[in-house]
């Protein structure tokens, strides 16, 4: 089943976040059975976009990466499956640029996120500058290295996120995305129960070749998932039958 995650980043309040899950139910009718829908909305909306019929599940954009304790701001693994949460986003490229989270701290955070039984949707992908560098392979096996203690055998996404395609209307071709599901797919041969997404500008206008020539299991999607109709039909399911 292909799988479509909704990274909302700091967009919409609890109110935007109901009209969202309210329009989103009533395009999809009782179809999501096919795919699998994910919203990762800001920790303030998550309770506003969950679905009382469980038709999409929901992800936290970010977790801490202590279990509790004296750390203003944060918001533990924990607290995420208490309010609802299925998966939780670690690395998103934002986080290691903005914030400088690098490998050992993503570590630590999926280590967080084990012990709250999320499943990670881990975020990996190269700059332009390392791109350019010819470097993308080495960046990949740089950033997969992370989840090196990451139990095998648990259930893991992996999105595949060039910076470069984040954001700016210039998703990677779908060739690129091919060779870099291989790349992935090479690296993390020992686990048991891995999918590979592809995020970058996705739009419902690009979604179904990317899907098609990359073979990838589904995308992250940022800008064009703050829109329920335009969610829907990247996951195609544009029209209600
Ligand atoms: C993202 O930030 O995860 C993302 C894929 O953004 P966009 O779709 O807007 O490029």
């Amino acid at each position: 089943m292909k799988l479509y995650v909704a990274n909302w980043k700091m967009n919409k309040t609890r109110t935007e976040a109901r009209a969202f899950a309210g329009e989103l139910g009533a395009r999809i009718g009782a179809r999501a059975d096919r795919v699998e829908l994910v919203l990762a909305p800001p920790f303030t909306a998550l309770d506003a976009a969950l679905d009382p019929a469980g038709r999409w599940a929901l992800a936290g954009q970010n977790l801490g990466s202590e279990g509790f304790g004296a750390y203003t701001g944060e918001v533990s693994g924990h607290m995420l499956a208490e309010a609802g949460c299925r998966y939780v986003i670690v690395g998103h490229s934002e986080r290691r640029r903005l914030f400088g989270e690098d490998g050992s701290l993503l570590a630590r955070k999926l280590a967080r996120a084990r012990e709250a039984n999320l499943i990670p949707i881990y975020c990996v992908g190269e700059t332009e500058e390392e791109r350019d560098r010819g470097s993308t392979d080495s960046v990949l096996e740089r950033q997969a290295g992370t989840l090196s203690q990451d139990p095998p055998r648990s259930p893991l996404v992996v999105a595949y996120e060039p910076v470069w395609a984040i954001g700016t209307g210039r998703a990677a071709t779908p060739e690129d995305a091919a060779a870099a599901r291989a790349r992935l797919a090479g690296l993390l041969s020992a686990r048991a129960d891995l999918r590979l997404l592809y995020g970058g500008s996705v739009t419902a206008d690009n979604a179904a070749e990317l899907l098609r020539v990359s073979e990838m299991d589904g995308f992250l999607v940022g800008g064009a998932s703050l829109d329920a109709e335009s969610f829907a039909r990247i996951a195609g399911l544009g029209q209600r039958s």
